[in-house]
């Protein structure tokens, strides 16, 4: 159930991201799955009931432990990612949080990209250190300093690659092959690329996950998460957890994240067209002080970018020559652009990280992690991006 029999990966991307793990209802042929709105499953025996629990069957028990709308999406993702199997969570911070349990242990040591996602960050700061897990937060676009982080307890390295919003890139490769080296599991948060532009098992990552919240599902109206690890060995030790930590997906949620995966290609390709060109516009924009893309010649990584990255996303950060102030005017004179947190959806999105979405770090740690108070980070749309560009222009005129 879920295990990926996936007979689809001679297919190009667009045609899997609508195929894989997906087939008319074979009782009532009907083309979109059915929302299985149960929270248990009748047995038809108690010996049946028994097998299912000892895992002799496959078969569904309990919701919180697997159900066939969810399903749908689980084998959906982790298809496409090239995983064992998925497991949908009820947020992406459900997926982090369901990771961290699942590998981590008193006395243990995880190393992490610093600008990890703003609560990520305070779950390992604040919560798992009371728990005895130790530390080290480091810029992981350098492998050395990846290496230089190891320690004889490391158990865990927790890569976001671009990461948010400095667009630093952290070679998945290199640094999955040091945590290796070192016995120690590499979880990459793939929310910023999604697995169209970035598949990190095939990196050499053993656990990838997402906030669905974004790119997957893309409309803006929903909150999941998603796991899919490499092996069937950390499948089961990450549905076990889950399984008993409950950050399960709903029915519902999941046929709603899955109706928004159908288009995840198209909308993908569309805001990353935009994006392309409202950064070249950005970056010659005189106000503007710099702009970090992936896909500019100007970002100090852009060949490791596009080794690793089948295309530069949606994300763009730039920073004001005007600093604070002229990033406050601009964030309250944009009209197409809304003024949000989050990203990866059909519209584009505007925010202030400082103020906003990396609050909650000391501003030391924000410098050090290179997130500026003039730093600006938009999620580029499906829009007309000439619409986009004049927002831009006239936003910036004020
Ligand atoms: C939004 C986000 C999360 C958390 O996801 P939720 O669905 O909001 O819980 C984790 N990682 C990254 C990179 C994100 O952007």
């Amino acid at each position: 159930m879920s295990k990926n029999h996936s007979s689809k990966r001679n297919l190009g991307l667009p045609t899997r991201v609508i195929h894989e793990g997906q087939h008319p209802c074979p009782m009532t042929g009907a083309v979109s799955p059915a929302i299985f709105q149960t929270s248990t499953f009748a047995f038809e025996s108690a010996a049946q009931g028994a097998a299912r629990f000892a895992g002799e069957e496959d078969g569904y028990i309990y919701t919180r432990m697997g159900n066939p709308t969810i399903s749908k999406l689980e084998q959906n993702i982790a298809a496409l990612e090239g995983g064992f199997g998925g497991m949908g969570t009820s947020s992406g911070m459900a997926a982090v949080c369901t990771n961290l349990f699942a590998f981590l242990n008193a006395g243990d040591h995880i190393v992490a990209t610093e600008s990890l996602y703003g609560p990520s960050r305070v779950v390992v700061e604040r919560d798992f250190s009371r728990f005895g897990v130790e530390y080290s937060f480091v810029d992981t676009s350098d492998p050395k300093n990846v290496e230089a982080a190891m320690r004889s307890n490391t158990k865990l390295l927790f890569i976001e690659t671009p990461a948010n919003p400095t667009s630093k890139i952290t070679d998945i490769e290199e640094c999955s092959s040091v945590a290796k080296k070192h016995g120690a599991v590499t979880i990459v948060d793939n929310t910023f690329c999604s697995p169209i532009l970035q598949r990190p098992l095939e990196l050499g990552a053993d656990v990838v996950m997402h906030s669905m919240t974004k790119f997957i599902n893309g409309h803006t109206d929903v909150v999941a998460g998603m796991i899919v690890p490499k092996s069937e060995e950390h499948f089961k030790k990450l549905r076990s957890t889950l399984n008993f930590l409950g950050g399960t997906m709903d029915p519902h949620q999941a046929w709603l994240v899955l109706r928004g995966a159908k288009t995840l290609h198209l909308r993908v390709t569309r805001c990353q067209e935009n994006a392309i060109k409202a950064a070249s516009f950005l970056e010659e924009h005189p106000a503007v002080d710099w702009v970090r893309y992936p896909g500019l010649e100007s970002h100090p990584q852009y060949e490791l970018a596009k080794k690793q990255m089948d295309g530069p996303g949606a994300l763009i950060s730039f920073s004001l020559k005007g600093g604070i102030e002229a990033g406050r005017k601009l964030l309250e004179n944009m009209h197409i652009a809304t003024l949000a947190v989050s990203l990866g959806g059909i519209e584009t999105l505007i925010q202030h990280p400082a103020s906003m979405t990396h609050a909650t770090m000391t501003k030391e740690s924000r410098q050090k992690a290179g997130i500026t108070d003039g730093l600006v980070r938009v999620s580029i749309g499906c829009e007309d991006i000439n619409d986009i560009l004049e927002d831009f222009r006239q936003g910036l005129a004020v």
